[in-house]
């Protein structure tokens, strides 16, 4: 059995690698798409598409999992979104999401929906280690080394500060 797991992995974080190795243990191959592929320098989403696959095929060296890691781009049309999946995507049958649209968009063309369980939700947060990567506290321990070495190879921790600075109209 082939499922779908849909993240922006903004970063991959340790409790991202929990779930795809539960769901590893469930099914056969795992589709890991790359939501919001399009998006990149922002402070919600700071690394390109190419720069979260680096972090998950890396993590993904270390371990015994079947994976398929896929952009997928945003659309705004979201009536027609799980056809832009499919059209980018080998076939599945199941789709692992915690997304309430998601679920429903995928629902209604009757695939089977699962929610993956969360792992250590007050620690792994992409949110919270994004937060701390801008404030200077320590995120290390919160990622697999692997994306650690890709955030260093790429400046990441620079990027995200530049990013922060306020143009002139905001002084
Ligand atoms: P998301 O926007 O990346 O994440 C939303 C929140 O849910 C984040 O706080 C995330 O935490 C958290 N989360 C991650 N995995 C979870 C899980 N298994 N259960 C509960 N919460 C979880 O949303 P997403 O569901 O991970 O990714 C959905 C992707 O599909 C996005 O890229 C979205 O743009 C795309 N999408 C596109 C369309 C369209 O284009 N029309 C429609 C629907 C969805 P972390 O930050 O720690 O991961």
């Amino acid at each position: 059995m082939r499922a779908f797991l849909i993240g922006r992995w903004q970063p991959f974080h340790k409790g991202h690698l929990e779930i795809i190795k539960k769901i590893s243990a469930e099914v056969d191959e795992i589709i890991v798409g790359i939501g919001s592929c399009q998006k990149s320098h922002t402070l919600t989403d700071p690394f390109t598409a190419g720069e979260r696959m680096m972090m998950i095929t890396k993590t993904l060296e270390n371990y015994d999992i079947n994976y398929y890691a896929i952009p997928i781009i945003d659309i705004d049309y979201n009536a027609v979104w799980v056809s832009s999946v499919e059209s980018l995507t080998p076939p599945f049958t199941t789709i692992y999401t915690g997304n309430s649209l998601v679920r429903e968009l995928f629902s209604e063309r009757n695939y089977v929906v699962k929610k993956p369980e969360l792992y250590n939700r007050t620690d792994y947060s992409g949110t919270k280690i994004r937060k701390k990567m801008l404030d200077g506290s320590a995120w290390e321990h919160l990622v697999p080394e692997e994306v650690v070495k890709v955030i260093e190879e790429i400046d990441g921790i620079n990027r995200i500060r530049r990013l922060s600075e306020k143009d002139y109209d905001e002084e």
